[in-house]
């Protein structure tokens, strides 16, 4: 069996050895999972809703021992770790509501009764990235076992302890055996055998654009349910009449929180051109202001990149050429550190500017009027989130109607909040996770026609 050494990457001293799964492991989890899936679907919708709850009163008992997992994995800031720890239990709460609201309908038809179901689908692989282990591990699993599904997770190769823990934590809830199975291993292997196993029957994928077309394809095969969660290059558009003050104070954080590791950053600034100046002498003060240091200390507002390659990719963005505007600070010494970086865009064309970057670098660009501000904002082929800036109610309503993106904040940045669906247009992904749908996406509708004639 192959091991996999974690690094921490606040220091790049190894954490710890991983043993990752092989195809025969996958094969036979996958099979566990199948078998649990006839005993787990028939908990009753009472039974099933208490162990999830226990899952989430055992996950809030653990809420510091799984961040500082995190910090040691992942480099996420204490304060990021403690709130994605929290979220997966604020999911599982929410969810644990499902299983007794699982409502199919009565449709009125002539000679008979018709009833739908929600029918569990069986075996759902979800497919985790680095950059969200927990939060994201828990939009997958927390809906679909509430469904009444089982779940196979493959945590990225690089980040896997937390959700190693949240498996054994599930246990001690009393989730039983076979319900919630988390495998670490390769992407390759693990997250290719749930595309190609008939047993799996829907994957739920976070990760690269690139990699999510390769699973798409792979899925159309079985005709395999999926959904897609992928890469962004969000616009964060700031109009004349905004708060520029408030506007400014914010936007360090929509795309340097995590590192700018977040398939939401607000990466592209698109500014209007008479307030730029104002807006670039603001923004600059709360840049210099963001706090890049030891992700363990609580006043911590940005850690490190997760890896060495990971720092490297990013760093070519950063050519010598690269029209820089002005950068952050960080800290010296060893770790995969990297100062938050603002450039100037000088075309819509520049690499910097169009591609995902996932590290602490934004593009700063002028508009001219609403008008421009839409057509700047879906000239990308991504279409995840943004945020829109201003003080006009109606222009706030037209720009958030126009922005093609599934998730948008007016005067603010936030676009993850478990009550409402998260997703992406074009090709930052397909389908919904969270808020109340969510089940839709683990269900599979069956029509009844009942006879009344006979
Ligand atoms: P990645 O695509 O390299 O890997 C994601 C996961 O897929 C990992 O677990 C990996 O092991 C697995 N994987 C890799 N190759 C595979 C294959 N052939 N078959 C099956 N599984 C495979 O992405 P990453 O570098 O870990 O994550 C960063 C990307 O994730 C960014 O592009 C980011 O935008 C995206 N992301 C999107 C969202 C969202 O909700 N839209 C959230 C977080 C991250």
């Amino acid at each position: 069996m192959s091991t996999y050494t974690v690094i921490n990457p606040a220091t790049a001293a190894p954490v710890k050895e991983i043993a990752m799964a092989d195809l025969a492991m996958t094969d036979a989890t996958i099979a566990k999972a199948q078998k649990a899936f006839e005993s787990w679907r028939l908990v009753s919708p009472g039974d099933r809703a208490r162990l999830l709850r226990n899952f989430a009163r055992v996950v809030d008992e653990h809420i510091e021992e799984l961040a500082q997992l995190e910090v040691q994995n992942s480099g996420h800031t204490i304060g990021n770790a403690r709130w994605e720890a929290g979220n997966v239990r604020d999911v599982l709460n929410y969810y644990s509501a499902a299983p007794e609201r699982l409502f199919g309908r009565q449709i009125p038809v002539p000679n008979g009764i018709d009833i739908t179901f929600k029918e569990p689908l069986g075996v759902i692989g979800v497919i985790v990235p680095w950059n969200f282990p927990m939060p994201i591990a828990g939009w997958g699993f927390a809906p679909a076992i509430a469904a009444g599904n089982t779940v196979v997770l493959k945590p990225a190769e690089l980040t896997p302890m937390t959700a190693i823990r949240l498996g054994e934590l599930a246990t001690e809830a009393g989730i039983p055996d076979g319900v919630f199975n988390v495998i670490p291993g390769k992407g390759s292997i693990v997250g290719e055998r749930f595309v190609t196993h008939p047993t799996v029957r829907k994957v739920v994928f976070t990760g690269s654009t690139t990699v999510g077309k390769g699973i798409m394809r792979g899925c159309a095969d079985q005709v395999k349910r999926l959904t897609l969660e992928l890469g962004g290059k969000s616009a964060n558009i700031i109009f004349a009449d905004a708060d520029i003050e408030k506007a400014a104070a914010g936007a360090p954080g929509s795309v340097f929180d995590n590192a700018g590791q977040d398939c939401c950053a607000r990466s592209r600034i698109l500014v209007q051109r008479s307030v730029l100046d104002s807006f670039m002498e603001k923004f600059e003060v709360a840049v210099k202001k963001f706090r890049v240091e030891s992700p363990d200390l609580d006043t911590s507002e940005m850690g490190p990149l997760i890896s060495a390659g990971q720092f490297d990719r990013v760093m070519e963005y950063l050519p010598d050429s690269a029209n820089v505007a002005f950068t952050g600070t960080k800290p010296s010494g060893p770790g995969y550190w990297m100062a938050p970086t603002v450039l100037l865009a000088t075309s819509t064309a520049d690499r910097a500017y169009r591609e995902e970057i996932f590290g602490p670098v934004v593009s700063v660009l002028p508009f001219e009027d609403e008008a421009d501000a839409i057509r700047l904002a879906n000239d990308s082929e991504y279409g995840l989130s943004g945020s829109i800036w201003s003080r006009d109610i109606g222009r706030a309503v037209r720009v958030s109607r126009g922005v093609e993106a599934g998730n948008i904040s007016v005067n603010s940045h936030s676009s993850v909040r478990y009550w409402t669906p998260f997703g992406g247009y074009k090709q930052s992904g397909l389908g919904r996770e969270l808020g109340p749908d969510a089940l839709d996406a683990f269900t599979e509708t069956k029509n009844v026609f009942f006879d009344t004639n006979s």
